[in-house]
Order: structure tokens, then C-alpha cells, then sequence
């Protein structure tokens, strides 16, 4: 049995970190494990501008502790109306990406996309400037039942975009579902990729029912059932390229979550290393997690992969059940339970 795994230091694909006293409460959390994190660009109002990422990007960085290195990777929110000509000087300003929100689908998405093909031209402009696109891949019909929006979604929006666009690099975010999961595999092509959360690699979802309620189990796109679960961490492990590590750690005040309209997003980022571990271990592959976690995200951002490295020992310890955010408090995912494995 190993009991010490050391890796190249990961980074997070996919990570909320809000702004104000909230970023300033959980960007540490990150900056302890990740050596970067993509960030979402879903405040209020949206970071649609290169000037708002460059001035969201210092404010990150101001809250990263001493001595400690952490580079936000920006994104900017893409808007029916995002000018052309703003994707120019945001490949200029460094960003690297813009997130697809379909207008409505989760947290602070009301300005999003109403239909794709109004986003034509500055996707046109992306493919230009190598800026990747990030998909919040569910479609928000009504009349399409809330656990099978992302299958639709492929063929709706993902099969019609591939083919208009075969050359831009595009991330399917937070996949949950096994048609997600062989649609990037076998379909999407060399520029298709995905991100999975520790969340959906750990849980189905009788995790938000059972014994009553559970708030901080709730998440968008939601937790699916066991079969999809299965899938998911038969694509994180199977050393495939096209998948790799981004939390969608979403962090809410507790008192918004245990609430009549309790918002959606698990807050993993105080322990997000050490929930894959978890799920690599528990399916016997955690010689596939630096690749998951450390390699192919870099890779296909075409960034490069970290020079230092991270151990994690397993180890029990219990997640706090709190921790501060603001005047509020955080519960992060597990907390009050044990963790097997802790990152030293
Ligand atoms: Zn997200």
C-alpha cells in the first residue's frame, strides 16, 4: 500500500473565488495546494474586459499569503454582445479564456448566452488568438429534466459548435455525466477537453438526500447518479489527456445554503487535493492522479508543468466544519469528517 504519494504541484482548472472579504477568505486555501487556478469570471457584474481581468487578477494576488506562489490564470465572461475586438487585447493582457455560461444555468449567469451562434464572430476571433473556450455545457430548456441537460447539451449546442469551429480549444467544465465523458473521449476531437470535480468523482447523488437534505451537497450541473459517477472516474483514471483536474469550488456563506432557495456549489477548495486522492486511491489509480492533476491541464493551455512538487501522506485528520468567510462562515465539503489522506 503506498502511504506517501509526492507529484509535480497541481493546478485548478476551474475555481470561484468571488471578490472582497470572500476571495480574501479562500484564496489561501488554494494557494496552498495549486500552483495556479483558472478563475471564473462569474462576479457581479461579469469580468467581460480585459481591464476588469487584469485589475480582478492584482486583487487575487494580493490576497495570496507571502512567500507563497500562486498565479491566477484569468478568464473573461462571454456575453452575446462581447465585442470582437476585446479578445485582441485580452490575449495581449494574458487571459486565456472565456467562459460559456448558457444565460440562466447557475450562479450570477443571467448575462449569459442566449444563443451561441450570436457569439460567432468573437469565437472566430478566439480560434485567432489561441484563447480557449470554457463551457458551462447544460442547456437551461425548461422542459428538459434538470439531470439531462448535459446529454442534450452535446448534441444541441457541443456537435453543431465542433464542426463550426474544429479548431478551437474547448473545455467541457465539470463534466458529470457518461455521455460527457465518451463524447470527450471518442468525439470532440484534439481540441476537446475536460474538467472533473472531486465532488462528482466521490459522490452520486443520494449524497444530497440522504437522512434529509443535504444543502452542501448541492451543486450545478447537480450530482448524477452511479453509473455516471462510475464513468467519471473510469475517464480521471484512465491516464487519457483529454480530462484533468478543476475543482468548481463554489463558495457560498453557510447561512445562503441552509436556506429555503439554498445556492448551488460545493465548497472543496480547503482540502481539494486531498478529496482526489480519495477518489484515485479509492479506485486503486493513484499513480494516475499527477497526470490528472499536474500535467494535463498545463498541457493543453499550453502553459508549462511545475518545476516543484507536493506530498501527501496518507494520514486520517478531520476537516474543520468551518472556516471564516467574511462576517460569514464557509462549510466545506466533509467537514467535521475524516480525510484519509493530508497534504503535508
Ligand atoms: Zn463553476
Amino acid at each position: 500500500m503506498t502511504d506517501t504519494l509526492t507529484i509535480t504541484r497541481p493546478d485548478d482548472w476551474h475555481l470561484h473565488v468571488r471578490d472582497g472579504a470572500a476571495l480574501e477568505a479562500v484564496v489561501p486555501h488554494s494557494a496552498r495546494q495549486f500552483g495556479r487556478a483558472l478563475i471564473m469570471p462569474n462576479l457581479r457584474p461579469p469580468v467581460t474586459t480585459a481591464r476588469q481581468a487584469l485589475d480582478y487578477r492584482d486583487r487575487i494576488r494580493a490576497a495570496v499569503p507571502a512567500g507563497v506562489d500562486f498565479e491566477p490564470v484569468m478568464s473573461l465572461y462571454l456575453t452575446d454582445r462581447l465585442p470582437p475586438a476585446e479578445i485582441a487585447l485580452a490575449a495581449e493582457a494574458g487571459v486565456k479564456a472565456l467562459k460559456l455560461y448558457p444565460a440562466g444555468a447557475t450562479t450570477n449567469s443571467d448575462a449569459g448566452v442566449t444563443d451561441i451562434r450570436k457569439t460567432y464572430k468573437t469565437l472566430e476571433a478566439m480560434q485567432k488568438h489561441g484563447l480557449l473556450l470554457l463551457i458551462h455545457g447544460e442547456v437551461t430548456d425548461p422542459t428538459i429534466d434538470l439531470f439531462d441537460r448535459e446529454a442534450v447539451f452535446i448534441d444541441r449546442v457541443m456537435i453543431p459548435l465542433r464542426s463550426d469551429f474544429p479548431e478551437l480549444k474547448v473545455v467541457f467544465e465539470h463534466l458529470t455525466t457518461k455521455e460527457g465523458a465518451q463524447y470527450v473521449r471518442d468525439a470532440g476531437g484534439p481540441h476537446t477537453a475536460a474538467t472533473i470535480t472531486a465532488h462528482h468523482l466521490l459522490y452520486n447523488r443520494n449524497a444530497i438526500f440522504t437522512g434529509g437534505i443535504r444543502p452542501h451537497y448541492y451543486c450545478l450541473p447537480v450530482l448524477k447518479r452511479e453509473t455516471h459517477r462510475v464513468a467519471l472516474v473510469e475517464a480521471a483514471t484512465s491516464g487519457s489527456d483529454r480530462f484533468f483536474l478543476g475543482t468548481d469550488s463554489a463558495p457560498h456563506a453557510a447561512h445562503l445554503k441552509e436556506h429555503a432557495l439554498g445556492c448551488a456549489g460545493c465548497y472543496t477548495a480547503l482540502t481539494a487535493i486531498e478529496l482526489y486522492a480519495e477518489a484515485f486511491d479509492n479506485a486503486g489509480a493513484l499513480d494516475k492522479l499527477e497526470g490528472f492533476a499536474s500535467f494535463h491541464g498545463p498541457d493543453f493551455y499550453g502553459l508549462p508543468r511545475h518545476a516543484d512538487t507536493v506530498t501527501l501522506r496518507r494520514e486520517a485528520w478531520t476537516v474543520p466544519e468551518t472556516v471564516p468567510y467574511g462576517d460569514a462562515v464557509l462549510k466545506p465539503l466533509r467537514g467535521g469528517e475524516t480525510l484519509n489522506w493530508k497534504l503535508q
